[in-house]
């Protein structure tokens, strides 16, 4: 039986209390911040966010490193990017994120390759300056085609005080001007990756941009230049959507930074528009462009086909009749394709309940892709989202929601054992917790292996994807721990 919208909101307010009252008092006062249930008309979410997770809770986040070698530069496909420090992060982080990319890996690109600095003991008490410049001199033979490197800093870098400036500053001057990037974003740095994104922006901003002055002079604009910002490629997403803007008659000119290059990045302010995809990992370089290069910059969704015709339609509102016209005949082509698609898995999924948890804009931006198939969001929470996310995210979900920001993995587990929705949409970490609840579960970082799902090709694959996931023969074989109890 299906509840009403305030039935929703007092099993929401008592499921919140009763997750609540197992915490000492101290932890369920602050997490009571972060849980609530969303209320139509309100400018935000009503829940605290962007704070320092409590020791002890079991949270999903990730660190400033993640977010800086894990998301920003390391789809930077021609550059090398070193793990700087002890082995592990670089090896529990390599490659996880699926940035496809397009060259010869080793020869001109470099994504799924890891390289460290494998810092031993003697590195931590004797610092690793000269271990770093060794590196640089070892990357510089081994791979002479690489276009730049970056220092990613791993936790230690900070703590013992080494220079990665200056030996990024004398190796660069070594190899002639090489664009060589000291990144500071060792991972105790801020509450989250979301720090890692900010301070990967700004490196961007002080190492290339501010170094490189106009290193593509022969570079020639058209009226039509855009660039994609925040789309890593995740199973070829940024793919699936630039042959959008393409065919509506844009020239994109960069991607940020799946499947990207350092010239791209270094032609950006070229740009007559930045499009952005994921505002919370790149909204900061996209203010800087607009504010230093005066280029514009406009914020869209390409998961579904109602998000994708709004956004085609809000990027087209910034160019002459021709790309608008552009926009409507991309729409119109594909609609036949889109319709075939929800005909065929609408009445498989309508009706079916998600509740999310996810990073970046995807707590809210998918949720126009599950409403185009039928399918209702319930429950929906941010990793590591800030106020501006949660106010974003009230253009997105229904009153009644449940809401809950750095959601610990108990309060996750409790509260689908109650909602029990059809699907739960979230990471690695979550899937096998709740598969093995008898839940179907997709992977919405990394698309569960699949993808892409930006754009209208993107879709199709969506929509497979999660009828593949609620109708799987093999729940049937399984019981949730709540049927076992009846
Ligand atoms: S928190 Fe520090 S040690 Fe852990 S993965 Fe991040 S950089 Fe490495």
């Amino acid at each position: 039986m299906s509840l009403t919208v305030e039935q929703t909101k007092e099993r929401n307010q008592a499921l919140i209390k009763e997750v609540l009252d197992v915490y000492p008092d101290k932890t369920a006062k602050r997490r009571a911040k972060h849980l609530g249930t969303f209320e139509e008309g309100k400018s935000d979410c009503g829940v605290k966010s962007n704070v320092k997770s409590i020791p002890g809770v079991m949270t999903i986040r990730g660190c400033a490193y993640a977010g800086s070698k894990g998301v920003v530069w390391g789809p930077i496909k021609d550059m090398i990017h070193i793990s700087h420090g002890p082995v592990g992060c670089g090896q529990y982080s390599w490659a996880s994120r699926r940035n496809y990319y397009i060259g010869t890996t080793g020869i001109d690109t470099f994504v799924t390759m890891q390289f460290t600095s494998d810092f031993q003991e003697k590195d931590i008490v004797f610092g690793g300056d000269k271990k770093l410049e060794k590196i640089i001199d070892e990357i510089q033979d081994l791979f002479p085609l690489n276009h730049g490197i970056t220092v990613q800093s791993e936790c230690p870098i900070g703590l013992i005080g080494d220079d990665i400036e200056a030996v990024s500053k004398k190796k660069s001057k070594e190899y002639d001007g090489k664009t060589i990037v000291p990144v500071r974003c060792e991972g105790f740095r801020g509450v989250s990756q979301s720090l890692g994104h900010h301070i990967a922006n700004d490196s961007i901003r002080d190492w290339v941009f501010d170094k490189a002055g106009d290193k593509h002079p022969e570079f020639k604009s058209t009226p039509y230049d855009v660039a994609i910002i925040g789309d890593y490629n995740i199973g070829g997403d940024a793919w699936s959507s630039r042959i959008l803007l393409e065919e509506m008659g844009l020239r994109v000119i960069a991607q940020w930074s799946g499947d990207g290059s350092l010239a791209e990045l270094e032609n950006t302010p070229k740009a007559k528009l930045n499009v952005l995809h994921c505002y919370r990992s790149m909204n900061y370089i996209s203010r800087h462009l607009e504010e230093k290069y005066g280029v514009p910059w406009v914020e869209y969704n390409f998961f579904g086909p109602t998000k994708i015709a709004e956004s085609l339609r809000t990027i087209a509102s910034y160019f002459d009749d021709k790309i608008k016209e552009g926009a409507e005949r991309v729409i119109a082509k594909y609609q036949p394709l889109m319709q075939a698609v929800i005909d065929k898995y609408r009445p498989r999924l309508e009706g079916k309940k998600v509740m999310l948890f996810v990073g970046g804009l995807r707590p809210r931006h998918v949720i126009g892709a599950y409403e185009d198939l039928g399918m209702e969001i319930v429950g929906t929470g941010y990793e590591f989202g800030h106020n501006d996310d949660y106010q974003r995210t009230t253009h997105y979900v229904k009153d009644g929601t449940l809401i809950y920001d750095d959601v610990t993995g108990y309060e996750f587990e409790k509260f689908v054992e109650a909602i029990q929705p059809d699907l739960v949409g979230s990471g690695i970490k979550e899937k096998y917790v709740f598969q093995k609840m008898g839940v179907p579960f997709r992977q919405m970082h990394s698309w569960d292996y699949s993808g892409p799902y930006h754009g209208y090709d993107g879709f199709a694959i969506f929509a497979r994807d999660m009828d593949m996931a609620i109708n799987n023969p093999v729940w049937g074989l399984t019981k949730t721990p709540w049927k076992k109890a009846v």
